[in-house]
């Protein structure tokens, strides 16, 4: 029985994404029109266009599910208890057998996983104009990644693995771990890990800068610099974010969005500042914290009763943990929905600081309608589908609720 409730989870995720993708595409190609309040900015040639990129990322995004779909019940029925076998007849140490295992597994994973991202990158991206990666860059992302994880993954998984060899009711201090690991992680991100893959250069001095320092200081927001991050060595489309802890907390640009005009680029500013001031990385990284806890709660319990090794015939506590892991995942993927409204709340709040503390809206609506065709995002995404995926309301949800704030203020 449990069994069948385990796999109908694992393959029950895929079927909702798989069906959400196909409503979400649907959607999309039913719409002929371009809204009014786009019509200055988005051509035809760029809706079209647009419509494509979405076809051939869904297309591509069923591919490679059912291919993955497929790995993981190799791996679940074979392959990992293959591993087990493999590592446990290698070494004695419990520790290291753990190691030897989340090693080859994840060693594999990643070589399946490579022809998709070279499809993605070089086929998908560089069709619509994207991608700006040479094949070194690519090559090297891929050995940096490893590197890190090895340096950051082994010590925190060895003591994971130790916590549950010496406890049976590991799942606290294992949470303990998890937590402390995650923090750190946030505080050295951006300081230790995004300057490896990309280069952070202070903005210049100037009249963009002093703007920037000028609101940043009006608003109480303590900063040395703004960052400008050289995203155009990878793609072209165009972003900015918050990031950090307490002294490592900054604001970063991409170098894409320089040749915006200045009042878009401070109202983006603008926008990071307002998640800054409504405390929003704080506000999710406590609920995140929240999550960890139920989320290795629920698969601890899942550990002690589900009869693992009766159906896989899998023995080590760290596999067992795994599968345990994987039930509780997909359980998860069905509250996605929840996590995601949050933050496009998050999103609303920022847009509304950014609004206020400019006194219009419209550089800021006029950045997203930028970003809207360079990016060649979905006009038209399916509700359903938003709801469930969109960390940002939709851009035109979002021009649509600044126009709204807008008329509001004026009848004031
Ligand atoms: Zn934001």
């Amino acid at each position: 029985m449990f069994l069948w409730i385990f796999l109908i989870f694992i393959i029950g995720k895929e079927i909702v994404h798989a069906y959400l993708s196909w409503r979400n595409l649907k959607y999309a190609t039913s719409h002929k029109e371009i809204p009014d309040i786009l019509k200055d900015i988005i051509t035809e040639e760029n809706f079209k266009k647009a419509k494509s990129y979405l076809k051939d990322n869904t297309i591509f995004g069923f591919i490679s599910q059912a291919f993955d779909l497929v790995i993981t019940l190799v791996f679940l029925f074979f392959l990992y208890p293959y591993i087990e076998n493999f590592v446990s007849s290698i070494t004695s140490s419990f520790v290291l057998q753990g190691l030897l295992f989340f090693a080859i597994s994840g060693l594999i994973n990643l070589i399946l996983s490579l022809p998709f991202q070279i499809y993605d990158t070089f086929v998908i991206e560089q069709k619509y104009g994207f991608n700006t990666m040479t094949v070194k860059t690519f090559i090297l992302d891929i050995i940096k990644s490893i590197i890190i994880s090895v340096i950051l993954g082994t010590p925190i998984l060895s003591l994971l693995l130790y916590i549950i060899k010496v406890d049976p009711n590991f799942w606290w201090k294992f949470a303990l771990v998890v937590i402390f690991f995650e923090v750190f992680m946030i505080y050295i991100y951006p300081v230790l890990i995004a300057p490896l893959f990309n280069k952070f250069i202070p903005l210049e001095e100037g009249e963009l800068k002093n703007k920037i320092m000028e609101i940043a200081d009006k608003n109480g927001f303590k900063i040395s610099n703004v960052f400008i991050m050289d995203a155009s060595r990878r793609t072209k489309k165009q972003n900015a974010y918050l990031t950090g802890l307490g002294k490592t907390r900054r604001v970063v640009l991409y170098d894409t969005i320089l040749s915006y005009p200045q009042e878009e680029i401070l109202a983006i500013f603008a926008h990071e500042l307002g998640h800054h001031k409504k405390g929003h990385i704080t506000k999710s990284s406590i609920l995140s914290i929240v999550f960890y806890v139920l989320y290795i709660y629920l698969t601890f319990l899942v550990y002690k009763k589900a009869p693992f090794t009766q159906y896989f015939g899998i023995k080590k506590e760290f596999t067992i943990l795994l599968y345990s892991f994987m039930f509780i995942s997909s359980l998860f993927y069905f509250i996605t929905p929840l996590v995601n409204a949050i933050s496009r709340r998050f999103e609303y709040e920022a847009d509304k600081f950014s609004a206020e503390i400019l006194n219009t809206p419209y550089p800021l609506i006029n950045a997203l309608k930028r970003l809207i065709k360079e990016n060649l995002s979905n006009i038209y995404p399916d509700p359903l589908f938003r709801t469930w995926y969109y960390s940002h309301p939709a851009p035109v949800e979002r021009i649509y609720s600044l126009l709204t704030l807008d008329k509001e203020a004026k009848s004031k």
